[in-house]
């Protein structure tokens, strides 16, 4: 079968260490040949750019709206000097807007802006963390017209919000949430995208699969994911892993 990507997953957490190596191998022996490591904290960054000396590792650089506490007046600059250093990383990420932490949200717009503006000077796509947030990030994402696009990474919404992704030259990352029964709006807006609109992700070690609740989450169940893509697109699993690799080497530049 064509060889999968796992456009989305943070290799470098310390819930990785005990077991790195085996992870990537039971990734490598369902058909997950790539992965793609954004950053979440400065203080992280050393392990995911570490990690990116790998021919089979991409990495991304950002400050993730999760770890607020965690970011610093300067992180904005030090991103610049880190990106002046490594070229060969590849978008601005994770970063975005998680509107489930309402005392912090002033500062999340203000520390995604930043991002968002390096980003656009650099000409890099952005990998985005977007929850109960779709719309605002939208208007956003349209005032600010993005030359190199990015990726809705864990998307979440109805096939109107994707398709406003969509115009605004973004894709969107398809997780484990697409694997649960009751996700019937987000099953929808998967089987109305088109072949190039999305890419697959884990999310690792987060965003279990269905039958999974509770585990870490790895890459290898990336082929998990597609096999559903597939039955919800109604195509065969090698027309959704060509699709949604090709998609993800053209968003990167893989
Ligand atoms: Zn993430």
């Amino acid at each position: 079968m064509h060889p999968l990507i796992d456009a989305h997953c943070h290799l470098d957490f310390p819930d990785f260490d005990a077991d790195r190596e085996a992870v990537f191998e039971r990734a490598r022996a369902v058909g997950v040949a790539h992965f793609v490591v954004p950053g979440t904290t400065r203080k992280r960054w050393p392990d995911v750019l570490a990690l990116g000396r790998r021919d089979d590792v991409s990495v991304c650089l950002g400050l993730h709206p999760y770890f607020m506490d965690d970011h610093r007046d300067d992180d904005i600059s030090a991103l610049e000097s880190a990106l002046d250093e490594r070229t060969d990383v590849v978008a601005i990420g994770e970063c975005g807007i998680d509107a489930r932490f309402e005392q912090t949200l002033d500062a999340q717009w203000r520390l995604f802006d930043a991002q968002l503006r390096v980003a656009k000077a650099r000409a890099l796509p952005v990998v985005i963390h977007c929850v109960r947030a779709n719309d605002k990030v939208a208007r956003r994402l349209r005032q600010l017209a993005l030359p190199a696009g990015g990726l809705i990474h864990a998307f979440a919404g109805s096939p109107e919000q994707a398709h406003r992704f969509l115009d605004l030259g973004f894709v969107v990352g398809i997780g484990g949430a697409v694997t649960f029964e009751r996700a019937r709006r987000l099953q929808r807006a998967v089987a109305a995208l088109p072949d190039d609109g999305y890419v697959l992700e884990s999310d690792s070690p987060d965003m279990p699969l269905a039958g999974h609740r509770g585990e870490r989450n790895e890459p290898a169940r990336v082929a998990e994911v597609c096999r559903v893509v597939a039955e919800l697109r109604a195509q065969s699993l090698e027309a959704v892993a060509a699709a949604s690799t090709a998609t993800a080497r053209r968003l990167l530049g893989l």
